[in-house]
């Protein structure tokens, strides 16, 4: 891992792509290196064209102190291309310094990761006046988990989600991206829903340089689903996505869970029955960690 410190001159970015007023990443680079990470083109914008995905850490320093009276009313969402709770905040505490400054500020934060780290904070969070913690999975197979990512274990992200809520954090299971055939979101719903608050869903999007690794990848180890694969993602079919929406929501109404749809397809992009989401939301890719 190729890491280097780098000076900023404000943690808080005005947001133009998500349902939040500002976002902040305190990291460039994300070491848990998803195979489909729709963040990694943020390589051709921070001098990192030449390295792969994963690779490299640029850990953001600012001696600017957040600015309270621009966000007091206002959301945050931490983080939108990197992972707040990567590995290396164990050293460098990035984002446990942004929220001690956030600590009795009239603001909504969303947090997003795939780490258990974040229990570190735990103290910290329940300072917070108002904190959503989401984690995502898409798998009860730590072996495609292992496959996809070099985050925290199915196991322990389950296992944050648990004892966050126990603490009255308010929690979100990310089911993201579904990859058709393998995420069983019902299983993952079955499994958590004792202290998960709200659930988002997300399809896989192979809009990257990453498309064909994930098909590679599809057609070595879930040949059954080869077809499957180049229906939606070769000849941009929507039906699959189409029908798991509506069984989605179909699920979700008559158990009563609290959720919210983002599929993103090439013609058209529906969301959401639990949210009224503003529409840049829904057009602009979000990386949900
Ligand atoms: S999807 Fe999120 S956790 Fe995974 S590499 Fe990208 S930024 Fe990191």
């Amino acid at each position: 891992m190729k890491i280097q410190t780098i000076e900023i001159k404000d943690y808080l970015v005005k947001s133009s792509i998500t349902l939040n007023d500002f976002v902040i990443n305190p990291y460039i680079g994300c070491p848990h290196a998803c195979k489909y990470c729709y963040a990694s083109y943020m390589r051709r914008f921070t001098n990192h064209i030449n390295e792969k995905w994963g690779t490299f850490l640029d850990v953001k320093y600012c001696n600017k102190p957040i600015d309270i009276k621009k966000v007091i009313g206002k959301s945050i969402f931490i983080s939108s291309v990197t992972d707040c709770y990567n590995p290396y905040e164990a050293k460098y505490c990035i984002t446990q310094n942004i929220l001690k400054q956030l600590l009795n500020v009239d603001c909504n934060i969303m947090i997003v990761t795939k780490s258990s780290l974040i229990l570190r904070d735990l103290d910290l969070l329940k300072q917070l006046k108002s904190v959503k913690v989401t984690l995502s999975i898409n798998t009860l197979d730590e072996q495609f988990k292992n496959d996809m990512d070099n985050a925290s274990s199915i196991k322990d992200r389950l296992n944050t989600l648990k004892i966050l809520n126990e603490n009255n954090i308010y929690t979100i299971l990310f089911i993201s991206p579904i990859f058709p055939g393998i995420t069983n979101y019902r299983d993952i719903i079955n499994i958590s829903n004792e202290y998960v608050n709200e659930y988002f869903f997300e399809n896989l999007n192979l809009r990257g340089d990453y498309k064909y690794t994930i098909l590679k990848y599809i057609n070595d180890k879930y040949p059954q689903y080869k077809e499957l694969y180049n229906e939606i993602f070769i000849l941009n079919n929507n039906k699959y996505w189409n029908v798991l929406e509506l069984d989605i929501k179909e699920y979700c109404n008559k158990n009563s869970i609290k959720y919210s749809v983002y599929f993103y397809h090439k013609q058209f992009v529906k969301s959401s029955e639990s949210n009224k989401l503003n529409s840049k939301f829904k057009q602009n890719q979000l990386k949900f960690s």
